[in-house]
């Protein structure tokens, strides 16, 4: 490994070692860099670096908000502003319970060159909190929505950070947050946040992207090699709108989505998954996977979400969380005659699991290139704020279609000149990371 790459690997794992999810992403992604470091002294020589594994800023705020029985709560709140070198702060805020500085800043820097990959002018940011959404009311959420916005408004804008949904928000959220900012600011800024109600400048597909992105780059990836989606056994984690998207689109163009899981179990549905009932399920009632099997006849729920991985799969589409899927989990799927493995959440690959795709020839994806469709899509949501308009449902299908083949060829030719035709993680990686390491070395140290 290039000395200068070891050494700022060296010095994260030192100044953050109570943040093992940054840690992990930082020597994934510099890792991959390490050869290209050699050819470009004049990285090293402004230690651009050791600036790149640092947020421009992050905040940390209190987000007080009282529940329907008139008790009160303090939960904690981040926005981590990570690098606004190619455009403005663009990325999702997170609620879970699980939710500390360390997942927010793994997730801004992984959004910087996700961001980068899409070719839209989108610096990389990501917020959230400890607020646990579930069981709660709408009118609670809607309290927790106004305190957090309220705590953030000053810090975000069309023009300066833009958040959007992750886990624990989607467009319920996304609605109370826009009306706090609305009334605080008492003007009409809707560019301010993605992932809108399509009735005050929401995007057509918005809600469907990641998914829909994920599976055009598995489209492009197969086309590479000769294959096709058309009959594909695909297993899916995750029920959350990553996996609907896959669910409808990969259905759509004849692959089988047989199965899905949730936090406590998964579904097997041999006559493929009704996605409405999906929908139905996560969306508006917010309930339990297990519901499914109480109301779809044939299919079945069974305990334990990691299962899913010990199937018979062509393509597995790890959509639910960080660090998911672990060698074991691989090992499991190789056994069974899985040829791929495609990330749709954020870093759900453990690196002993990357290892054992990678060194057994299975087509592997991480997460900042297969699911950068929902980012992308929402620099499509900017865009027509920006301009006031909407576009079609076929013009946003069609420009998210195209900004997943350049993904995948930006990807695929940077594997090239690096010697490793095909590694699409080194790929991503590299491709991603010299557009922000050009722009910041254009506008000096800063
Ligand atoms: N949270 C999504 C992601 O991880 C979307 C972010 C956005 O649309 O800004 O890319």
């Amino acid at each position: 490994m290039n000395a200068y790459v070891a050494s700022v690997i060296d010095y994260v794992k030192q100044a953050h070692g109570n943040e093992p999810e940054f840690v992990q992403t930082v020597e994934e992604v510099l890792s991959s860099v390490s050869p290209i470091m050699d050819a470009h002294p004049e990285y090293e020589k402004v230690d651009l670096l050791k600036r790149m594994v640092e947020p421009e800023r992050m905040f940390t705020f209190r987000v007080c908000w009282m529940d329907d029985k008139g008790e009160y709560h303090t939960n904690r709140g981040w926005r981590c502003q990570f690098n606004g070198a190619i455009g403005p702060y663009k990325g999702g805020l997170r609620f879970q319970k699980n939710v500390y500085e360390g997942i927010i800043k793994f997730l801004g820097f992984e959004q910087t060159f996700k961001n980068s990959l899409t070719g839209l002018p989108m610096g990389g940011a990501k917020g959230g909190s400890d607020f646990d959404p579930a069981g709660k009311s709408d009118a609670e959420v809607m309290r927790f929505c106004q305190s957090f916005m309220t705590a953030l408004y000053r810090y975000i804008g069309p023009d300066i950070d833009v958040p959007a949904g992750d886990m624990g928000v989607g467009g319920r959220e996304i609605g109370y947050l826009y009306g706090q900012y609305r009334r605080l600011k008492g003007v009409w800024e809707n560019g301010v946040l993605t992932g809108k109600g399509m009735t005050y400048g929401g995007s057509l597909i918005r809600p469907e992207a990641t998914g829909y992105g994920a599976v055009y780059y598995l489209q492009e990836v197969l086309k590479h090699e000769n294959d096709t989606i058309e009959g594909k056994r695909i297993a899916i984690s995750g029920y959350g709108n990553v996996a609907w998207g896959i669910m409808r689109k990969a259905t759509e163009l004849g692959a089988k989505v047989t199965y899905f899981s949730g936090p406590d179990g998964y579904i097997y549905d041999p006559d493929g998954v009704d996605i409405k009932k999906v929908m139905d399920i996560k969306q508006k009632r917010r309930a339990r996977i297990s519901v499914y099997a109480d109301e779809v006849p044939g299919s079945e729920y069974h305990e334990g979400r990691k299962g899913i991985w010990t199937l018979k799969c062509d393509i597995a589409m790890p959509c639910a969380s960080q660090n998911e899927m672990d060698a074991d989990d691989v090992q499991h799927l190789i056994d069974n005659g899985c040829m791929a493995v495609f990330e749709g959440a954020n870093m759900p690959l453990t690196p002993e699991a990357i290892e054992k795709v990678l060194g057994n020839g299975l087509l592997y994806s991480p997460g900042k290139a297969s699911n950068a469709g929902g980012v992308a899509t929402s620099g499509l949501e900017m865009s027509q704020n920006s301009i006031r308009m909407s576009w079609s449902f076929d013009e946003v299908d069609e420009k998210l279609h195209g900004i997943m083949k350049n993904i995948f060829k930006a990807c695929y030719d940077a594997s090239v000149e690096c010697g490793q035709p095909g590694n699409l993680m080194l790929g991503a990686n590299v491709a991603g990371c010299l557009k922000v390491a050009d722009a910041m070395m254009a506008q000096g140290v800063v």
